[in-house]
Formats: C-alpha cells, sequence, structure tokens
C-alpha cells in the first residue's frame, strides 16, 4: 500500500495570553486509510522555526504514534511556550513510516493559505521585485526561542556581558540567526504603499523598503543588500493582506554601523561565489531592462 499524507492543518487553540504561559498548537493531518490489518505505520511530527527545517534547528516533538486500522484523521495538541510574547512562529510537517517507503508531508504554519487570487498577486509581486524595482538581499531571520545561551551570559544577571560578542552578536543566544534566505525587495517604495503602513516620522539612518509574502520577517530581522554591502535591522513592520494572509511586506529599516559586530560576521557567512554570482546575474536583469 502506498502510504500518503494528503492535508495538514495547523491551528492555534490557545495563544497563550497571560498569566497562561502556555500556548497550545493543534496539529491535524489526514492519511489515506489504512486497510491493511497489522499495519506498522507510524507518524512523527517534526517541528522548527524556520521553513527550511534545517537540520540543527529541527526537532522531533514526538514520534511513534501508530496508525490506526480504518482511520483517516490524526490530531496532536503541542503545548509551548506563549506565542504572544516572541512572535515566534513554528512550522510543523508529519514523517510517516513504515510502508513501502518513507513519505514526509509539506511543512505548514498556522498563517492561512493564501487564496487563488492572492497566490496570483503575490506572483505579480515577486515578477515585479526580482526583474524590475527589487535588489537581491539576504535576510537574516534572529531565532526567538529553543537556542543555547552564549557563554558571554552572565550568570548573575542573564544578560549578555558585552553586545560585541562575535559568537551571539549580544543576543545572548549562540547562532542568533537563521541561515540567510535570498530574496527581492524595493528599496524605494511606492508613496501609497507607505501611508498604508502609516509609519510617521522618519528617523535619520532610517528607509522603507516592501517586499512580497515571503519569507514572513519580524523587527529586528536583519536585511543584507550585497550589491551596495550594507546591512539593515527591520524596526516596525506591517503586513499587508486580509484574514491572515500576508500578501506583501512593508518594513521601516534602520542602518546598522560599519563598525557593528554583525557587520564582522553576517555578511561573511554568505559564500563568496555566491554573492558575486548573485549580483552578476542581477547586473545581468538590469542590462536586459535597459534595452
Ligand atoms: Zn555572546
Amino acid at each position: 500500500m502506498k502510504l500518503e499524507i494528503n492535508r495538514l492543518d495547523v491551528l492555534i487553540t490557545q495563544p497563550g495570553f497571560p498569566p497562561n504561559e502556555t500556548a497550545c498548537v493543534l496539529v491535524c493531518w489526514e492519511t489515506n486509510a489504512i486497510r491493511a490489518a497489522g499495519t506498522t505505520v507510524r507518524f512523527a511530527i517534526e517541528r522548527s522555526l524556520t521553513p527550511a527545517f534545517d537540520e540543527e534547528d529541527t526537532e522531533v516533538i514526538v514520534s511513534n504514534i501508530p496508525a490506526v486500522l480504518g482511520q483517516v484523521v490524526y490530531t496532536y495538541e503541542d503545548r509551548t511556550p506563549s506565542l504572544i510574547n516572541h512572535w515566534r512562529r513554528y512550522f510543523y510537517r508529519i514523517l510517516g513510516t513504515g510502508a513501502d517507503r518513507d513519505v514526509l508531508s509539506h511543512h505548514k504554519t498556522w498563517e492561512a493559505e493564501p487564496r487563488p487570487y492572492e497566490l496570483e498577486i503575490i506572483n505579480r509581486h515577486n515578477y515585479l521585485l526580482k526583474n524590475h524595482t527589487g535588489a537581491p538581499t539576504y535576510s537574516f531571520v534572529e531565532r526567538t526561542a529553543d537556542a543555547h545561551k552564549c557563554v558571554c551570559i552572565d550568570p548573575t544577571t542573564q544578560r549578555a556581558n558585552y553586545s560585541n560578542c562575535t559568537l551571539c552578536l549580544g543576543t545572548g543566544r549562540q547562532r542568533p540567526f537563521f541561515r540567510p534566505i535570498l530574496h527581492f525587495v524595493d528599496y524605494n517604495p511606492p508613496q501609497e504603499l507607505v501611508q498604508i503602513a502609516q509609519f510617521g516620522e522618519h528617523q535619520t539612518k532610517a528607509i522603507d523598503c516592501w517586499f512580497s509574502a515571503f519569507p514572513i520577517l519580524k523587527p529586528r530581522d536583519i536585511l543584507y543588500r550585497p550589491v551596495q554591502g550594507d546591512l539593515w535591522r527591520i524596526v516596525k513592520k506591517t503586513p499587508v493582506g486580509g484574514q491572515g494572509v500576508t500578501i506583501q511586506q512593508v518594513c521601516r529599516v534602520e542602518a546598522l554601523n560599519l563598525s557593528d559586530v554583525e557587520f564582522q560576521k553576517l555578511p561573511k557567512s554568505i559564500p563568496q561565489a555566491e554573492l558575486l554570482a548573485v549580483i552578476r546575474e542581477w547586473e545581468q536583469t538590469r542590462q536586459a531592462r535597459l534595452w
């Protein structure tokens, strides 16, 4: 029998409003009915803070959930620390084993699935950014949980001892950022879009930008623009979209100083050859556009 995982839903049933510090996430999946008696199919749930499911950032939260003869829908309640305080987002996927081959489901988080017309808009935005108004950008998503404490943490104050620690970049967590994600960002957003975001007064060294639905970024995440070689930290974000679906993200970002520790670490974590290839491709797109 060929094992299939057809559907996966992830729903926050309790986000963990204070004083209750526990959140509850319902993970629900559908599989083709297990018909043969004596089935040995088992399910495991993997959870990650990144949709990339990096090996180091993926945990198996439960394994060995046995398939039951004739049962199609399975649920699991994941209890996590409060989700409200940290802008934390988990991605889930299901691994089915014990059939003729192992099956891994798509990953899912609790954001609603975009509807067809929303997908259409997202696709158009992606095209526009990649071919016209966007600049290649590596985004470093800050890890907000589940990271080992840095050696520089003072045991008494529980704070990072010095802000220029090259292990944690002053965050107090080792490996403070996920593997960077390459996407395209428009650093000269149309004025209407900024007005929708209602960011208010401009600070010096701050600019506005917009990008598409993926990756979902949050305040404190860092953008690296390889063509100019500058780093920006998100200070405010306004998602544009409706009913839980992000279509577009408008951000105010602040420039980091060359002397900041992030400059020593983050750009260097991207392989030089890859950076050059990205810049070269972008230059070619620009040339083609000028014709
Ligand atoms: Zn440190």
